[in-house]
């Protein structure tokens, strides 16, 4: 049976693939389809962008506009929601606790959180690491592993700094376990938030606003940059459909097998 893993790479800029040494992601853009210049959200901030990403709206539609989640006010069914109403097992693994609003209590088959390893150099091998076992067994039809040291060390250091260029090569190294992990029946997306400036971002800027994107899995073109705009908002509606699942009405993106 067909599954999905979402790996998210909490900051990490398109340009950070000529300035580091990312063989994880070079391997992607092999292997898969891509695009280096994919559109994350106005505010360009984390809990706001995953809250589109998961419900596949704006934030003006879901309302959520900071890192406080609130409940929103006209709800919106979310990719979770939707795969559990399809009988698809979803898990979690994360190092933000925030995140876990993202799905409405009850629809998780599974998650493991480690709050705030984030801050850790080592926090992203603490959730790839939980996240192996159940990625080699297929034991979820749709898996989540948010990595958030790049931002980390964007905050700490400044986006592109050196630091900031090591911890991705860091966080590449995951990446990679989670690749080898991967069942032959299993899709992959793989993407960033948001980007960067300074040791910021949250601005309708380019340095915040271009996010690299990548897709691989048996119906998915190998070495195939996608020329097609992409958003924030297409990977509900792209992950439910690797999935079998159609996307809820209500849902902006689109489905990005349409466009490869
Ligand atoms: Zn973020």
């Amino acid at each position: 049976m067909s599954s999905v893993v979402f790996v998210m790479i909490d900051g990490l800029r398109p340009d950070a693939l000529d300035k580091a040494n990312l063989p994880g992601l070079q391997r992607l853009k092999v292997e898969g389809a891509y695009t280096l210049r994919a559109q994350s959200v106005n505010p360009s901030i984390t809990l706001p962008c995953h809250t589109s990403i998961f419900h596949s709206v704006p934030p003006s539609r879901h309302g959520i506009v900071s890192n406080e989640w609130t409940p929103q006010v006209r709800p919106i069914p979310g990719l979770i929601e939707r795969l559990n109403q399809a009988d698809k097992r979803c898990a979690f693994f994360t190092n933000w606790e925030e995140l876990r609003d993202l799905s409405r209590p009850g629809n998780l088959a599974f998650s493991w959180y480690a709050n705030e390893s984030y801050n850790l150099a080592e926090g992203d091998r603490m959730v790839t690491d939980a996240a192996l076992p159940y990625l080699q067994q297929g034991a979820f039809d749709f898996t989540f592993v948010y990595l958030g040291t790049v931002d980390s060390a964007g905050h700490a250091y400044g986006w592109m700094s050196d630091e900031y260029l090591q911890q991705a090569e860091a966080v590449d190294a995951e990446l990679r376990k989670i690749l080898d992990a991967l069942r032959p029946d299993a899709s992959i997306i793989v993407h960033a938030d948001h980007g960067g400036h300074e040791r910021t971002h949250g601005t309708e800027m380019p340095e915040d606003m271009t996010i690299p994107y990548f897709l691989k899995g048996a119906i998915i073109p190998a070495g195939h940059e996608i020329q097609a705009e992409v958003s924030l908002l297409d990977t509900a509606p792209t992950a439910a459909a690797l999935l079998g699942v159609g996307a809820w009405k209500e849902w902006e993106g689109k489905n990005l097998l349409g466009v490869l």
